[in-house]
């Protein structure tokens, strides 16, 4: 039998941008789509050109700065956004492709556009036609589409299809499809439209109900070609198509996928992860399926005598086919730039020239304070080292904290940005308040801390801990993360984190909100 391809569409930095409090800026957008292009997924969606001029930006820069993906951006189907799509993905040259949609639901007809359906297809169909004279890759999504009629709906894919689009997506928009529907309608599709087989039948589903992987893999099943998915699933609302989840699930039970594959390196999954997760201060549960703190760890008795015998007892996937970091200890004090500049290769993290001098440096001092050094450490440093190059404004020069039982917690900080030092001191409800009362005085800042998490990094009592706080600040929600083995200091760094990204972000403009 010939292998057949399941192309990967990532939508991390679209869809998954619409995360509430996920914005990332250039840089970090940038540094997650050089993960994306080591990762091997096929098409990287950059984001929506026309809803901002940050996006255009990025999706400008990630088209000249990658190399193999293909790298999409989306639009509405308006003369106006199809032209900054294709202006902004135009560096990619023939790795670009548009991305256009329209509503196909009665719902979204009647009250979002007010439009009857052979407006619909003739919108779609011109909005297509357009776009193949500016780029010759163009999807189609028909958004809202499990909710479609599916006459009307196999009517506009095939006009779609005529008009020029190489895709057809078909996406569960608001995740209310259910698996063995959602398979039926993608086999409808193809027995019902004439000129199916010019396109590639896409997907991309929402977690509302839980089932976007689900829902994906049933399309896959019934011949979908392509996958839109995001790292971690993050999404609008509950989220997309989670992609580390749709790719193990195809890899291990390949006996459901004879004959197809992905070129994913599964390897880079937990690399890939945990870079989303730092960069967008969105963190994960521990049980999360494939890239969870949780994922390989055997808590009962039972299990672990089983996966002692035999790892099989209990282990359908290894955790080095996902990449999860190696819990035995690798590094110590002792060791030198070329064994950690290896480690880290292993790991699948690419270290720029200058960075290897920052991150021996940080690392020396964390074995300085710490016996063993982890992998979780390692990538923890790349994230605190590589990430902390990209913030430029305030940075935390010294913190002095007195608390305990019967005294009032206070907090000495002192701030720098460029050249100007601050100091200035407050009291909390504890060291951690206090500290972050003292940040506000000196930055100027108002904010209250939504979500807050310590997780411990590695295990034993000098383990890093590493903080992510969700913040409103100035009214904008923004993530932010801080490390260190004194989880007092993890939550000032943590805080002024978010403190400087909602100062980053301060220009950003909210896009809609499309499929
Ligand atoms: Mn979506």
């Amino acid at each position: 039998m010939s292998e057949e391809q399941v192309l990967i569409f990532d939508t991390t930095l679209r869809d998954g941008e619409q995360s509430p409090g996920a914005s990332m800026n250039l840089e970090e957008k940038l540094e997650v789509a050089r993960m994306l292009e080591t990762l091997g997924v096929d098409v990287i969606e950059a984001g929506f050109p026309v809803a901002s001029p940050d996006d255009f930006a990025a999706v400008q820069a990630i088209a000249r700065q990658t190399q193999r993906a293909r790298v999409c951006a989306l639009a509405r189907s308006l003369k106006g956004d199809i032209d900054r799509a294709a202006a902004a993905v135009a560096p990619a040259g023939e790795r670009a492709r548009l991305h256009v949609f329209l509503a196909t639901s009665p719902i979204h007809r009647q009250y979002k556009l007010d439009k009857a359906k052979p407006e619909i297809v003739r919108q779609a169909a011109e909005a297509v036609a357009y776009a193949r004279t500016l780029c010759a890759d163009v999807e189609f999504s028909c958004e809202d589409a499990s909710r479609t009629e599916p006459e009307f709906l196999a009517e506009v894919v095939e006009a779609a299809i005529r008009a020029g689009a190489r895709t057809v997506n078909i996406p569960d928009t608001v995740g209310y499809a259910y698996p063995s529907d959602y398979a039926e309608l993608i086999a409808y599709l193809r027995r019902s439209v004439p000129n199916i087989g010019e396109a590639v039948i896409s997907v991309h589903c929402h977690n509302d109900l839980g089932l976007a992987v689900a829902n994906s893999l049933a399309a896959v099943r019934a011949g979908a070609r392509q996958v839109e998915c995001t790292i971690n699933g993050i999404g609008e609302r509950a989220g997309n198509c989670a992609l580390e989840e749709v790719v193990m699930a195809m890899r291990v039970r390949r006996d459901q996928f004879p004959g197809l594959f992905t070129r994913v390196d599964s390897t880079k999954l937990y690399a890939a992860s945990r870079l989303v997760q730092s960069i967008t201060g969105l963190p994960l549960q521990r049980n999360k399926a494939i890239v969870g703190d949780n994922a390989f760890a055997h808590e009962s008795g039972i299990h672990q005598h089983g996966v002692m015998k035999h790892r099989a007892c209990y282990e359908i996937m290894t955790p080095q086919s996902v990449g999860f970091p190696d819990t035995s200890f690798v590094l110590g004090k002792h060791s030198g730039r070329a064994a950690l500049a290896k480690r880290y290769e292993e790991l699948g993290l690419r270290i720029a020239e200058g960075d290897l001098d920052r991150l021996f440096a940080a690392f020396k001092a964390l074995a300085d304070r710490k016996k063993e050094i982890y992998d979780g450490d390692l990538i923890a440093l790349f994230e605190e080292v590589v990430r902390g190059r990209t913030v430029t404004a305030w940075r935390l020069e010294y913190l002095h904290t007195s608390a305990g039982t019967g005294a009032v917690a206070t907090a000495t900080v002192r701030l720098a940005r460029g050249e100007a030092v601050h100091t200035d001191a407050a009291i909390g409800d504890g060291p951690v308040d206090a500290a972050i009362s003292a940040i506000n005085r000196i930055t100027g800042v108002q904010g209250t801390v939504e979500d807050y998490r310590l997780r411990s990094i590695t295990r034993g009592g000098d383990a890093q801990g590493e903080v992510s706080i969700r913040a409103r600040i100035n009214g904008r929600l923004v993530g932010g993360k801080g490390l260190s083995t004194d989880i007092v200091l993890a939550s000032a760094l943590a805080w002024l984190d978010a403190v400087n990204r909602a100062g980053a972000t301060a220009a950003a403009a909210a896009g809609g909100t499309p499929p």
